[in-house]
Formats: structure tokens, sequence, C-alpha cells
């Protein structure tokens, strides 16, 4: 791949654009940075996969987008712009209006929107009426083909169903259908597969996708699961404590990731071809994000840590010769590229470290 080429395709202009985000709360125990200096982009048709442990500000920075976390204890700075349109300054009926219409949520844990006590029908017909007036019947016509279109079987039966009647897979569709009910522009999926099995989370997927490419919609996929990004992103943001500390074309991110805690995740992929399929998680805990360890907020859990990356704040920077790619690392990326080819070549982090001499002047 070529650096030199821009980012953004002529007509790829971005759909929503968020630059230098901060979410922070105000809490007893102190104040939560939760989402602390975030900038992505997605362009219509594309998927951007956010990928990050748990607790690294990726639902919040995405809840943020559509106003729902703004708590009367949290401050948000930063701006979000959605076709151009600021969405941070937007009041809460301006908010209404693009929420399920422009951009649909769907969310980890489908009985946390699928109200129990309502038909799985007459909440889409409600989804579908609360942005358009159809003619009496429309909406449940159109209801029934959204659940014929996610796949669920028989759905001129299945409309008139109770959340509990679905399973979990089916629930997760049914859930989906609601997000696309008014063809939204940007569809953010945040872990939508989590809760289900292989199976269904590979057809959940391969759902998105498709839809993805008949309504031309752009995707944020969030997700813990770098197996998940491969199959499904365009382009890469690794998130960790509350920032992005990489940002790559999908590609590249697995051809040559750069950030130490990028090859931790990689590490921990389970291999398909391997009978061994023992996960390898990054040693450590992500940090409280009311105490942020000072310098790289990685260092506590890097193995080649130097003691200036315990002082000096990396900030997210473009590669020399890769301009499209992104890293908040302190390390030369001389250095790096020789720890890659180690940890490549299947060598444990500290025996790669003991192979390529991270010296003082290395930093
Ligand atoms: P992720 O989605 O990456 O797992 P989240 O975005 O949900 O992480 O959370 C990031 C951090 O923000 C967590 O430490 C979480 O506890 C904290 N957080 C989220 N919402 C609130 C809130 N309303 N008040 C205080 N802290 C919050
Ligand atoms: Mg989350």
């Amino acid at each position: 791949m070529s650096g030199s080429e821009p980012r953004a395709e002529p007509g790829r202009e971005p759909l929503l654009e968020v630059q230098d985000l901060h979410v922070h709360f105000e809490t007893e125990d102190g104040l939560v940075k939760a989402v602390d200096g975030v900038s992505f982009s997605v362009a219509p048709g594309m998927t951007l996969g956010i990928v990050g442990e748990s607790g690294s500000g990726k639902s919040v920075a995405n809840l943020t987008i559509l106003g729902l976390t703004r708590a009367p204890d949290a401050r948000i700075s930063g701006r979000i712009a959605f076709e151009g349109r600021d969405l941070v300054g937007l009041d809460e009926e301006g908010l209404r209006e693009v929420r399920g219409n422009e951009i649909a949520f769907v969310f980890q844990d489908p009985l946390s929107s699928l109200h129990p006590l309502y038909r799985v029908g007459a909440q889409l017909v409600e989804a579908i009426e609360a942005h358009r007036a159809l003619p009496a019947g429309n909406a449940r016509r159109r209801a029934i083909e959204l659940l014929g279109e996610v796949g669920i079987p028989k759905p001129e039966r299945r409309v008139d169903d109770y959340p509990h009647e679905f399973s979990g897979g089916m629930r997760q569709r049914a859930m989906i259908a609601m997000a696309l009910a008014n063809e939204p522009k940007l569809l953010i999926a945040d872990e939508p597969t989590t809760a289900l099995d292989v199976t269904t989370q590979a057809q959940i997927l391969t759902l998105i996708d498709r839809l993805q490419v008949e309504h031309r919609m752009a995707v944020i996929l969030i997700t813990h699961d770098l197996g998940v990004i491969a199959e499904n992103a365009d382009e890469v943001a690794v998130m960790y404590a509350g920032r992005i500390i990489e940002r790559a074309p999908v590609e590249t991110i697995f051809a040559t990731p750069q950030h130490p805690y990028t090859w931790g995740l990689l590490g921990s992929i389970p291999r398909i071809d391997s009978d061994d399929a023992e996960l390898v998680p990054v040693p450590g805990q992500p940090p409280s994000l009311i105490a942020v360890p000072q310098g790289c907020s990685f260092h506590p859990r890097c193995p080649y840590v130097r003691p200036r990356h315990r002082v000096v704040e990396p900030p997210l920077e473009p590669l020399a010769d890769d301009p499209g790619h992104e890293v908040a690392c302190l390390l030369d990326p001389a250095t790096r590229a020789r720890l890659w080819a180690q940890l490549k070549a299947g060598r444990a982090p500290d025996e790669a470290r003991e192979a390529v001499r991270i010296e003082a002047g290395d930093e």
C-alpha cells in the first residue's frame, strides 16, 4: 500500500466526523475521563471498527454522538459533525430527529432496548411511525418486510410475538430490523454479537454487511474482538484508556501493527489453524479512568517500557512512511519494526525484548 494516497477517496467525504472529543463524568470517586481526546470519521458505505478492552471508552464515545451521555454530571467537549451539522450543540428535539432516523444504534443487549410487554411488530411499527407518517397498515407491512429482511422465518406470524418468544439471535435480528426501519445513513453497532453463539454471530455480521452494501450505509462496529474486525472493517481504531492509540486500514493493522497494545490484542486472537486455541490475553489490567497513568497510559503493561515513557505522553501521529497509519507510541519506529519481526516469528514479548535491545537512545 502506498502511503502517499490521501485517506479519503474522492466522493467519499466523511458522513460523520468526530474531532477531539472529551467526555468526562464527575463522580463521588473523582473525574472519570471516559473519552479523552478522540477523533475519527466514517464515510458512506465504509465500516470503521473500534476495538479495545472493556472500559476503554468505546461505548461512551459512540453514545455521545447521539447525545445519550448528556447527564448533568457529564462534561462534553469537541466537535461531532454529521453531514456537516454539529451534534454536540443540538438540542434534545433535534437529536430525536437524528436518532433512529439518520443514525441508528444497535445495543449489546437486545433485551435492554426491546420492551418485554409489547409485541415485536408493535415496537417496529412505533419505530417506523416515529419518523414518518404512513397510511394505516403500511407500517405493519413494512415491519413484516423488515423482519423477513433480517432473516426471521415466517415474519408474518412472528410479527405478533413478544420478545421472550424470540431466541437470543432472533431478538438481535429484531433489534437490527428496528435500527434499519428508517434506512439510517449510519449504523452504530455496539458489540452486536457478544451475547450470541458463533454461528449466529457470523449470520448477524453477514446480515449487517449485506444491508450495508444494499443501503450504502456507513457502519461503526464496536467490538473487543479483532477477529470480528478482520472480517468486517475497512478501517480500525484501537482504543486504550479513553484514547485512540492506533488507527489504520484493516490490512495494515494486521500486516504491520505498530503499538505494543495492538500486538497484545493480536496475540489474543485464537488461531483457527491451530489445535491449541489458548488465548494469550494482554497481561495486566486496563487502568482506572479516574487515575490514568502519567506519560504513556499503557506503560504499566508495556513489555518495552523505558523510563521516559512514564513521563512523556505520546501523541497520535502518522507514520513518516505511511501517513494513513497513525500510532501513539514513544518507541523508535525502527525498534518497533524489529520487535514486531520477533513477535511475528513466534517469540514471547520478553524474548523479543532481549533480542531487540531497547537502548536509551532508541527513544
Ligand atoms: P467500553 O464500551 O469500552 O467497554 P465504556 O465506554 O462503557 O467502555 O466506559 C468507559 C468508562 O466510563 C468506564 O470506566 C465506565 O465505568 C465509565 N462510565 C461510563 N458511563 C459513565 C457515567 N455515566 N458516569 C460515570 N462513569 C461512566
Ligand atoms: Mg461498551
